[in-house]
C-alpha cells in the first residue's frame, strides 16, 4: 500500500516551553482562520458550506496516494515547451484527456526516445486529474515489478496483494517505461496480469515506453519484441500510440535558458 501522509487543517507543533502560553499538556494547532477548525464557512446572508480548507486537505491527502519521484514535482503542462510538431501533438492529446476524463475511451500509450518528455506529460495528466479529485497512482515499471518479487513468499508461493492491489484498483494509473525491465516469463506474465485486468475493468492506464513499434537500425528492439504480440495488440485496443520525436531535452536543456 503507498503510505499515506496524513493531513489536516490541524498542523502540530512543538509545545512551547512558557507555560503561560498555552495550557498544559494541549498543543497549540495552526487553526483554518476561515472556520476555525470546524471545515464549514459560513457565508453571511447565503449559509453555510465546506470550507476551501478542506479541499485543499483533500487534493494534498490524493497527490500524496499518487507516489509521484520528487524529480518530477514540477512538471506540469504549462512548463512543457513543445519543439516540434509531434510534441506539439503530444501535448495536445495529454490535455485533453486530462480535461475529458471520464468521457474517454482509451488512456495513452507515449513512446519515444529518453528525454523526449513523455514522463513529464504523463505526471502532467496525473497533476490535472488529481485536482479534479480522481484518485491516481503512479509507477515506474522495474520498481513496481521489484517490489512484487520482494513481497514473493516462497512458502505460500505467491506475492502479496499489498504491493499489487493498489496497482490494479487505481482509477488512473502511469506506468512509466514499460519495456524496460528484462523480458523474462515471470515479467511478462506480471505485466499481462496487470495490464489485463485493467482493461476489462475498464480502468484508464497511461503507458510511456523508449522502445517504438519500427526499428530505426537494424539492431533496435521493438516494443513487441519487449512486451510480446499479444500484449502489444492488447495495448492497441486500450491505448492511443503518441510518438513523440525530438532530442533529449536533459542534453538541449530549456529554450529560455538557451536564450538567457
Ligand atoms: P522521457 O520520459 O521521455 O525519457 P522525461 O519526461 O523524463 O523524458 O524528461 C526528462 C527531463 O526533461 C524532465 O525533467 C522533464 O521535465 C524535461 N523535459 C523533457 N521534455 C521537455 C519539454 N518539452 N519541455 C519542458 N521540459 C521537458
Amino acid at each position: 500500500m503507498p503510505k499515506e501522509k496524513h493531513q489536516s487543517a490541524f498542523k502540530l507543533r512543538a509545545v512551547p516551553k512558557s507555560s503561560d502560553e498555552v495550557a498544559p499538556g494541549r498543543p497549540e494547532v495552526d487553526l483554518c482562520p476561515t472556520c476555525l477548525g470546524t471545515g464549514i464557512e459560513i457565508i453571511e446572508g447565503k449559509g453555510a458550506r465546506a470550507c476551501s480548507c478542506r479541499k485543499r486537505d483533500l487534493h494534498s491527502t490524493l497527490l500524496a496516494r499518487v507516489r509521484l519521484p520528487r524529480r518530477y514535482s514540477e512538471c506540469h503542462f504549462n512548463n512543457y515547451e513543445p519543439r516540434n510538431r509531434s510534441q506539439e501533438i503530444a501535448l495536445r492529446v495529454a490535455m485533453q484527456l486530462a480535461m475529458e476524463y471520464p468521457a474517454v475511451d482509451r488512456g495513452l500509450l507515449l513512446s519515444g526516445t529518453v528525454g523526449v518528455g513523455k514522463t513529464h506529460l504523463a505526471v502532467s495528466v496525473l497533476k490535472a486529474l488529481t485536482e479534479r479529485g480522481f484518485g491516481c497512482l503512479f509507477y515506474e515499471f522495474g520498481t513496481l515489478l521489484k517490489e512484487i518479487q520482494d513481497s514473493y513468499n516462497s512458502d505460500t508461493r505467491t506475492s502479496e496483494l499489498r504491493v499489487l492491489s493498489p496497482v490494479l484498483d487505481a482509477e488512473i494509473l502511469v506506468l512509466d517505461e514499460l519495456g524496460a525491465s528484462k523480458p523474462t516469463d515471470w515479467v511478462r506474465d506480471t505485466m499481462a496480469h496487470i495490464i489485463n485486468t485493467r482493461y476489462n475493468d475498464r480502468k484508464l492506464t497511461i503507458f510511456t515506453t523508449n522502445y517504438l513499434d519500427e526499428r530505426i537500425n537494424e539492431r533496435d528492439e521493438t516494443l513487441e519484441d519487449r512486451i510480446g504480440v499479444r500484449l502489444r495488440s492488447r495495448l492497441y485496443e486500450m491505448c492511443r500510440t503518441v510518438v513523440i520525436t525530438g532530442a533529449d531535452y536533459r542534453k538541449t536543456g530549456s529554450a529560455k535558458a538557451i536564450k538567457a
